[in-house]
């Protein structure tokens, strides 16, 4: 028999994927779940990206490139840090890579050791912790309260750092509670970073463009320029331009950390798929106008979602102020009966009872670190989100 590696044990698979893969099961058994657990847009990746794929397979671009990526998107990589960022990334201080989140594993890899510590502001995407465990660090929480709108205030990332401490990694906005970083937020963040100079930042801003209510986007590096020569800056062509399968992500950075980054990536995957390359070179350097129509959408999607979650008995949304989800609060449920007799006890009760009794699978908050809380995934159609909050309203009121 197989003796597994003890890393094998640190994590469970994506919790996202799992409810996804749940939902996907029941519905091969002909039950009509409502699926609001995907973290990716449901719009169609625009059509000149697609056009640049075929003429891509034209010219034959099917062989192995660059590890860190073609230099010509690297160059357009570097153009969109200066164009959206105002932030200077030659070619050599960026990594192409399959996904954003093989560039984090990537850096995460080639710097993380057994004793060292990763500040980790919780809730967050499920991924962080797991990879800091992957690469044998341990993760450090700060655990950022609804009433603090999901957010590390400055006094409690002072309060985590400890000598070991290599990096603090988070998104703005974030994955699962739309809580975003203003410009002095950041800068009020980068304050105590400063006062740290062993300690790096990892800003993962993935979901850059889907920002709502007008709001500025900031990124660390750029409110902070002292703080650029220890800011790996991330990026991703997933969700800005609906190309979650085309696993495309980069990251910007130091030049040594970059190269080292690259080693890890040489070893794994090599450089990432040469026809995805030329679709993100096509996409960050094309047409950039559809994004905020695409963003008007969604900010549309999330205000209904919202408002029908408010509805029902026990819930209390928060309105995320970007990204794709809504992390709501399931606290008033808690201590409630089924109409089976069974008693919610915690976030994972209610999402079970949620797809068993209303047929729609979200996210149970615990996997974000933070309970007790649904992750409700909203990039669908309106109508879909409409029939969701018909279901989850009845499955409410019929709890006891
Ligand atoms: N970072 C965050 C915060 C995410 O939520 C996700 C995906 O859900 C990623 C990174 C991964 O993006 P990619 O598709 O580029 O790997």
């Amino acid at each position: 028999m197989m003796r597994y590696a003890a890393r094998t044990r640190r994590f469970d698979r994506s919790p996202s994927q799992i409810a996804s893969a749940r939902a996907r099961d029941l519905r091969a058994q002909g039950r009509d779940i409502v699926t609001l657990t995907a973290g990716e847009p449901d719009f169609p990746t625009p059509d000149h990206v697609k056009r640049a794929v075929m003429a891509a397979l034209e010219r034959n671009e099917t062989k192995y490139t660059a590890v860190e990526g073609t230099l010509a998107l690297r160059e357009a990589v570097s153009a969109k840090f200066k164009r959206d960022n105002g932030l200077d990334y030659a070619p050599d201080q960026i990594l192409c890579g399959a996904g954003a989140k093989q560039v984090l594993f990537d850096a995460l890899m080639a710097t993380v050791e057994a004793g060292d510590e990763v500040i980790v502001p919780l809730p967050s995407w499920a991924s962080y912790p797991d990879m800091v465990k992957f690469a044998g660090g341990t993760p450090v929480f700060i655990h950022c309260s609804q009433n603090a709108g999901f957010k590390m205030r400055p006094e409690e990332l002072e309060a985590a750092i400890t000598p070991q401490t290599k990096w603090v990694m988070f998104s703005s906005p974030n994955n699962p509670t739309g809580a975003t970083y203003s410009r002095e937020e950041l800068k009020a963040i980068s304050e105590v970073l400063l006062r740290h100079p062993h300690v790096w930042v990892i800003s993962d801003d993935v979901y850059e463009h889907i920002l709502f209510d007008d709001r500025e986007f900031a990124t660390l590096a750029q409110v902070e320029p002292r703080l650029y020569d220890r800011t790996l800056t991330v990026n991703s062509s997933s969700k800005a331009y609906s190309m979650t399968g085309f696993r495309l992500g980069f990251a910007g950075g130091p030049r040594e950390l970059i190269r080292e980054m690259g080693k890890m990536q040489s070893q794994s995957t090599s450089g990432p798929s040469s026809i995805s390359q030329a679709a993100a070179l096509e996409a960050l350097s094309g047409p950039q106008d559809f994004i905020a129509e695409r963003r008007a959408k969604m900010q549309e999607r999330r205000d209904v979602i919202c408002d029908l979650l408010a509805q029902c008995p026990g819930l209390m949304p928060s309105k995320p102020e970007g990204g794709l989800y809504v992390y709501c609060s399931v606290a008033g449920t808690l201590g409630k009966r089924t109409p089976q007799g069974k008693v919610i006890e915690n976030d994972q009760d209610f999402t079970i009872y949620l797809l068993e009794q209303a047929e729609v699978a979200v996210v149970q908050g615990s996997a974000y670190g933070m309970s007790p809380y649904i992750r409700v995934s909203f990039p669908v159609a309106i109508e879909t989100l409409q029939e969701a909050g018909r279901r989850i309203k009845k499955a409410c009121e019929a709890l006891t």
